[in-house]
């Protein structure tokens, strides 16, 4: 067993703690990734602050980077010294899987949040061979090594900055893929986002990419909102001190489409308003009622609400589409993106909790 170093989660709301553990060889389907980078996505921290599985202690992280060290006897295609994305597992097998729809896998939940592999061991294990919980979304690339299953690893092109691609795996794949796969808005349509953190930024980002000529970014801090300007969207909000509502219905009638990343109800409530009729808003994050439910009653003229996983990707199509509109200069989340060591991983996580930074990606040592 290769001995690694991981930031372990132990409890709500702690720091993460950098441990020695054991991680096992794979099996015949898994992967052995050295990390390279990995993104954070405020996932890890719901799974750290709340009662959403995998229980404690455990090793989190869900959209690694990295070089392939070994490969199982099954996993085919993949290669030692391949250049991998890390992203979601499932099952391939199950009718949403068939169906070209592995974010909807009726097996989600067991595969990426059980902290166990799917035969219900242990991959990693504390020096004096307690095991811990790993396996989160089948790779848990908060460490120096990964095993993930062939299931969720992505090959990307020797061109590509494993650096660069640390984030694509969840985060930037979930908001670019709500428009792209999901949303698939005409050229020359409006869209608003509400809330331009990661996921929402780069739903900007994607609706600009594929021709919207309309895009508005929606929230309350203004660094973020200076960015999105920076970066192409035609105009920005902030509720504290604009009229939002007014201002997006004012757009030809209301806007053709809008990504909700805030997870608020009160927040849903405005973005159905805002929808011109035929409009679509998609759905995203864990949403807790917070005194105002959803009204059907506002969703009239021909709108609908679609609640969306991971930008409903396919991540070995998703995630090359994405690096390659990136090499074309049409899909800068480079610009999201502040780097950490491996040992700052706990002020990265503050950055993000505070907003100061869009998208924390760790970087490990070489
Ligand atoms: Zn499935
Ligand atoms: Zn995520």
């Amino acid at each position: 067993m290769p001995a690694i170093r991981a930031a372990v989660a132990r409890a709500t709301g702690q720091p993460l703690e950098l441990l020695d553990l054991h991680l096992d060889e794979p099996q015949p389907d898994e992967v052995l990734v050295r990390m390279v980078a990995t993104g954070l996505c405020h996932t890890d921290l719901t799974v750290r602050d709340t009662v959403v599985p995998p229980a404690l202690p455990a090793i989190l992280g869900h959209e690694g980077a990295g070089v392939v060290e070994k490969v199982g006897a099954a996993a085919t295609g993949i290669s030692v010294g391949d250049r991998v994305a890390l992203s979601f597992a499932s099952c391939g097998d199950c009718k949403a899987c068939r169906g070209g729809h592995p974010a909807h896998c009726a097996s989600f939940i067991d595969l990426n949040m059980s902290g166990t592999r799917r035969d219900g061991t242990s991959t990693l294990r504390h020096e004096d061979g307690t095991p811990i919980g790993g396996s989160f979304f089948s790779q848990s690339s908060f460490a120096t090594h990964a095993l993930a299953h062939a299931s969720n690893v992505v090959k990307i092109r020797p061109q590509d900055d494993l650096e660069l691609v640390g984030p694509l795996g969840c985060g930037v794949q979930t908001g670019a893929g709500t428009v792209i796969n999901v949303l698939r808005p005409a050229p020359g349509s409006s869209l608003v986002v509400f809330g331009v953190g990661g996921v929402g930024m780069s739903a900007a980002l994607a609706a600009l990419a594929v021709g919207c000529t309309t895009v508005v970014a929606v929230d309350v801090n203004a660094e973020r909102l200076q960015l999105a300007k920076e970066l192409g969207v035609t105009a920005v909000l902030d509720p504290t001190t604009d009229d939002v509502l007014a201002e997006l219905t004012a757009l030809n009638g209301g806007v053709d489409y809008a990504v909700d990343t805030t997870g608020r109800a009160t927040i849903v409530k405005t973005a159905l308003e805002a929808l011109a009729p035929g409009g679509v808003l998609a759905l995203h994050g864990l949403y807790t009622p917070d005194g105002e439910g959803l009204d059907v009653a506002a969703i009239p003229a021909g709108k609908s609400v679609v609640s969306v996983i991971e930008g409903d990707s396919v991540p070995q199509t998703t995630i090359p589409a994405l690096l390659a509109l990136h090499e074309a200069g049409h899909f800068p989340f480079d610009r999201l993106i502040t780097f950490y060591d491996f040992d700052n991983i706990n002020e990265a996580i503050a950055d993000m909790e505070s907003g100061r930074t869009i998208k924390p990606v760790i970087r490990f040592p070489a």
